[in-house]
This record gives C-alpha cells, sequence and structure tokens, in this order.
C-alpha cells in the first residue's frame, strides 16, 4: 500500500489528490485539498502553497507528511496571460453646449426652454422673451428665491434655473411658480449668457425623456436635420440622467472623438496583418481568426496594450532566463465594452460612456524549470517527487471520473488567466489548446465597466447574486425573493444594492440599478467564456467542427461560477453537444481533475481503476 498525492500547480490554485494504491494498483481517493498559488506557476515560490496544500489533504488522516510515497507535480505548460483596456472613444465639449448629471436633489421637475441669463440681469430683462436664470454660488438661496419672485410678480417669464450650489430644493421652496431647477453645476461661469437653452428635471426614480432624445432636441431648438446629427452624441451623453440642461451656441459642440489606441501586428504561420485596436474587437477577432496558427503578435509601442504586451514577456522571460526578444505572445482575445469617462471640458463632473477594447494576452514557453521546483520540493520535504503528465491529459484523465462520462470527450478548462480545450478520442490520442482570457478578464471588464477601481469588489460582484436592501429588515435578492432579518441590517445598506457575499451583504458604492449591475456582469461573463468556449472547441474539434463533438465536461475554477457552466451549456446545445460541469471522482465538482489525472495515471496505478 502506498500513499501518494498527485499536486496541479494553477496560476491561481494549487490542488492536491491524496490516494492509497494497492499492490494490485488499484487507487482509493482519500483526501484533497485546494489553497492559493503563491508566485507564478512554476515556480520556486510555489514551493510554500504546496506545502501548505499536503498538510491540509493530510491533516484529517492524521497521517505524517513523511509517510507520503510519492508526490506527482503536472507538467505545466507555463502558460501566462495578463489583461488591459484601450478607451477608444471619448465625449468632448468644445465649447458649453450641455449640462447633464445627477444631483442629489435637483428642484422641481418638468421642462422648459429660454434664453440664459444673469440673476443680476433679470430686473431689466424684457417681459415677452422666456429665461432661464443662472445662479451662482456667492448668491444666498433666499436672496435668489425673491430676485426670481420679484421679476415674476413684473411679469418677466423664468422659466428654469441653473444654480451653482446645491441649494435648487432651497429654492424651489421658496418661489411663488413652480420652475424646474438644475443645480450642483460646478463650472456655471462656462455656461454662456443670452443663449437658447433648455432645461429639464425628472420626476424622483426616473430619467430625463426630452433632452435625451436627438428629434427632441431638435423640436426645442428647431433644428436642421444637419445639426440634429451633430446632437447625437449630446442626446447620448445625457441618457440616463436626472437633470440636463442643452444650450444651442453658434459653435456650440460636443464630439465624440476617437483617441488613437494603436495597432496590433498579427503574425500567422502564412500571413502577417495589422488591425487597428479602435476598429473593435470583432475586427480584431476576424483577423485573428484569418492568419490562426498564431505565432506572434506585437502591440504599438505607448499604448496600453503595449504595455501589457510588454509586461507579459518581461515576466516570463525572468522566470525561464530567456531574453525578452525570445518571448512570443501567442493569442489574444479582444472584447468590446463601454466605459465610463469624465467628459472633456465638462461643467457638472458629467459621465459619458466611452467605446473601449478589452484584451488578454498570453504567452507560453517550452521549458519552464519543473524539474528544478521538483527537487527543491524534494528537499523541503523529504518525499520523493516526480513531475509527471501533461496538464491537458491529466485534465482529461481526471474528468474522465465524472459519473456518466467516457471517451471521446472533450474539456473546457475554465481558469483564472486561460481557458483550456482537450479532446480525447475513442483510440485515447488527446489533442489541447491554450487559449488568453478567462476569470480574470471577466474581472476586469467588471471593475472598469461599473468604473468601480476595486478588483476585490470587482471579483465578488463575479462571484455572488446581487439584492436590494428594501428596509432594514428584508431585501430583495436578484431573482426577486424576499429575504426577511430579525435583527435590524447596518444602516449604512439602506436602499443599497449589495453583493450577497459569504460574509452576508456587502453594500456596491454606485448609483447603478441592481439591472444594470447584473447586465454587465453577465455579459462580461458571456463575451469572454461564451467567444472562448467556441474558439477554444473548434480547435480541438475532428476537422475543425464543433458539432463533431458530442459531450463537453467543463472544469477549472470557473466552472464554479453560477451562470457560466448554463451560458455555455446553452450556447453549445446549438451544436448538438451536451454540456455539463464535471463532477470529479463523483465528489469533488469541477475541482481536482488535474491532481486527480495525476495518480491514476502515476506508474504505480493500474490504468483508469479506483474506488470511489
Ligand atoms: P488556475 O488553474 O489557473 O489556477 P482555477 O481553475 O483555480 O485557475 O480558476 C481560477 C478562476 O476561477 C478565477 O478567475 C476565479 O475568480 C474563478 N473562480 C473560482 N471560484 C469561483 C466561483 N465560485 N465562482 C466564480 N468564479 C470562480
Ligand atoms: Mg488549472
Amino acid at each position: 500500500m502506498a500513499l501518494i498525492a498527485g499536486v496541479d500547480i494553477g496560476n491561481n490554485t494549487t490542488e492536491v489528490a491524496l490516494a492509497e494504491i494497492d499492490g494490485q494498483g488499484a487507487v482509493r481517493f482519500c483526501g484533497q485539498s485546494l489553497v492559493r498559488t503563491i508566485g507564478i506557476k512554476g515556480t520556486m515560490r510555489n514551493v510554500s502553497g504546496i506545502i501548505d496544500a499536503l498538510n491540509q489533504a493530510l491533516a484529517p488522516l492524521k497521517i505524517p507528511r513523511r509517510d507520503l510515497a510519492m508526490v506527482l507535480l503536472n507538467e505545466a505548460t507555463p502558460v501566462i496571460g495578463d489583461v488591459a483596456m484601450e478607451t477608444i472613444t471619448e465625449t468632448v465639449i468644445t465649447e458649453s453646449a450641455m449640462i447633464g448629471h445627477n444631483p442629489t436633489t435637483p428642484g422641481g421637475m418638468g421642462l422648459a426652454t429660454g434664453t440664459t441669463i444673469n440673476l443680476d440681469a433679470l430686473s431689466e430683462a424684457d417681459s415677452a422673451q422666456d429665461f432661464i436664470v443662472l445662479v451662482d454660488a456667492a448668491t444666498d438661496f433666499q436672496v435668489a428665491a425673491e430676485m426670481i419672485n420679484a421679476a415674476t410678480a413684473r411679469g418677466v417669464r423664468v422659466r428654469g434655473a441653473i444654480v451653482q450650489l446645491d441649494d435648487g430644493v432651497l429654492i424651489h421652496n421658496r418661489l411663488s411658480q413652480p420652475i424646474p431647477i438644475v443645480d450642483e453645476v460646478r463650472h456655471i461661469e462656462r455656461v454662456p449668457m443670452r443663449m437658447p437653452a433648455a432645461i429639464e428635471v425628472a420626476p424622483v426614480g426616473k430619467t430625463i425623456e426630452k433632452l435625451s432624445n436627438p428629434y427632441d432636441i431638435a423640436t426645442l431648438f428647431g433644428l436642421s436635420p444637419e445639426e440634429t446629427r451633430n446632437i447625437v452624441p449630446i442626446a447620448r451623453a445625457l441618457t440616463g440622467v436626472r437633470s440636463a440642461v442643452v444650450i444651442k451656441t453658434p459653435q456650440g459642440d460636443i464630439q465624440e472623438r476617437r483617441i488613437p489606441a494603436g495597432h496590433l501586428t498579427l503574425i500567422g504561420a502564412e500571413a502577417t496583418v495589422e488591425v487597428p485596436v479602435d476598429q473593435g474587437a470583432a475586427a480584431i477577432m476576424d483577423k485573428v481568426d484569418q492568419v490562426a496558427p498564431l505565432r506572434e503578435i506585437k502591440a504599438e509601442a505607448g499604448t496600453n496594450v503595449g504595455g501589457m504586451f510588454e509586461t507579459v514577456r518581461q515576466v516570463m522571460a525572468d522566470l525561464t532566463n530567456q531574453p525578452v526578444s525570445d518571448i512570443l505572445v501567442q493569442d489574444i482575445i479582444a472584447v468590446d465594452t463601454l466605459v465610463p469617462q469624465q467628459v472633456l471640458g465638462n461643467l457638472a463632473g458629467e459621465f459619458a460612456l466611452g467605446n473601449a477594447v478589452g484584451l488578454a494576452a498570453m504567452v507560453q514557453t517550452q521549458k519552464l524549470p519543473m524539474q528544478m521546483l521538483a527537487r527543491k520540493l524534494e528537499e523541503e520535504i523529504q518525499v520523493k517527487v516526480a513531475v509527471s503528465g501533461v496538464e491537458a491529459e491529466m485534465a482529461i484523465n481526471g474528468a474522465l471520473t465524472t459519473p456518466g462520462t467516457k471517451a471521446p470527450l472533450a474539456i473546457l478548462d475554465l481558469g483564472g488567466g486561460s481557458t483550456d480545450a482537450s479532446l480525447i478520442n475513442e483510440a485515447g490520442q488527446i489533442r489541447s489548446i491554450h487559449l488568453a482570457g478567462a476569470g480574470d478578464m471577466v474581472t476586469m471588464l467588471i471593475d472598469k465597466e461599473l468604473g468601480l477601481d476595486d478588483l476585490d469588489l470587482a471579483e465578488r460582484i463575479k462571484f455572488y447574486p446581487l439584492a436590494k436592501v428594501e428596509t432594514l429588515f428584508h431585501l430583495r435578492h436578484e431573482d426577486g425573493s424576499v429575504q426577511f432579518f430579525d435583527a435590524p441590517m447596518d444602516p449604512r445598506l439602506f436602499g443599497r444594492v449589495v453583493v450577497m457575499g459569504e460574509g452576508g451583504p456587502q453594500p456596491i458604492p454606485l448609483e447603478d440599478t441592481l439591472g444594470r449591475i447584473a447586465e454587465v456582469r453577465r455579459k462580461a461573463k458571456e463575451k469572454v467564456f461564451v467567444q472562448n468556449g467556441l474558439r477554444a472547441l473548434s480547435r480541438v474539434a475532428p476537422a475543425g467542427n464543433i458539432r463533431l463533438i458530442e459531450f463537453v465536461a467543463l472544469v477549472g475554477g470557473s466552472s464554479l461560477d453560477f451562470e457560466i457552466p448554463t451560458m455555455l451549456a446553452d450556447e453549445l446545445m446549438e451544436y448538438g453537444v451536451v454540456t455539463g460541469r464535471a463532477n470529479i471522482r463523483g465528489s469533488q465538482g469541477p475541482r481536482n481533475a488535474v491532481a486527480t489525472g495525476l495518480v491514476l495515471t502515476s506508474p504505480l496505478a493500474r490504468e483508469q481503476s479506483y474506488g470511489r
């Protein structure tokens, strides 16, 4: 009887499978564990994580580590990935033509048009005209209200107001005639005077309707079709805000400007093509398909993507002691996204969504010092350590312990940095592929699209469903179900969208609705994993035809996701493929595939024989 451990070192997670193998080669699994990988996979820093994982697996059995007969490590294909985002459009106000934002408490509501005028000038204003009055920070709200009331009494038609401070409600409450008031306009001095303007304030819980529609703006200002085309970016930037002002200035202009984002050079076996990043994800991925298989990808220096490429090359070069110039980037995935950006030349801190392209790149090299790692581990634990088995082959061997599976079978290993696929045919031959882009990219997309700038929170939003705290004693889950509490929740949670993590509800510091946050989360998962699942499977499928694959088992950390497996299964159903989450050894779910495969293919084990 020999006790052996299979150890899978991933970039995110190190997993152990423990088993006893008897003299006949029958395998009996008796434990497992999972810890966070320390350092990049295949490096010396992994050792402490591996020891920790071995200890955790052995602890319940009360067996000392020195009783292990052997430790088997995966021959990890050194793959590292990284992600970056390139913004390709931005909104610029070249002359003050627009204000649109979400002040917490605007005054009044409704739509009004008039000529912009300073509060001081109201006393001499013409009574035949409609006005939108401007109130700066130097004016007390009481005084402002009195002056507006006085003008109204003289027959001057004040239709709306733009206010610098947060005084909208205070002024509104003191007016003889209610008008819509947009407040918290920081740069009120930039608003041009004596220009036609339209102002709109939506009721609580709603967003503006007219000023976000180009034809309504055209109606209000009598615009020509040409002018209407030009205000489309304004209407777009004003979509979803609670209050807005549009001013028609002579050259007043807001533009959607394209930002040069450089280009990628895709070097394939037969052809080399260039593609500008600002043409978007579809154009990039078309070209990637066109030149596949890729040998190398270059990105323009001085761009975000160029910087990311340099980082992955550098990290891999340091790891393998090779010159940076020898490290080739072998795959990229691009996805289109929208990221919130501050409007340039803004008057009230306005944000607009800019188009961006998210990219993940991956480098792969032949030799990482796995043997050195094995020797170091052996020294530390005084147990025989061997490097055995290619990761993709081990993963499929492990996956085949899922009840109800047999070869031919394909697996998708949905990890953190890469999405891998392998296929085993009836003859036992295995083909595999590693592609850039997986869980880490989803986390980045969620972070950027929501403008969180907090990867930990983005990761939690990826992991857990959302809920809305409706009172301090109950919350409504994303699926509509209601949960009640005996004790009141933290008052800071009141009215907030929360993520339901293990530690209870955690507030998300955003104004966005639960619906939008969930939408961003789902889209990010779909963009990365559906696209990559199809890409990966078509590379390993017979004749490149996914329809010729019958069964797919999902393994890896991202297969634990509460939505991703269903998204993939739905998509693959259209190809007639049966897809499910693997259940390694009938008990481990999608985890532990590689570690389990290592044990089963060890020299001591009789092939594929094990009891659960
Ligand atoms: P690796 O093999 O590269 O170490 P893993 O197979 O451990 O990677 O997968 C890591 C990825 O899985 C990370 O992106 C992580 O966010 C994701 N992940 C792990 N657990 C879950 C979960 N419960 N729900 C969603 N994603 C998860
Ligand atoms: Mg893995």
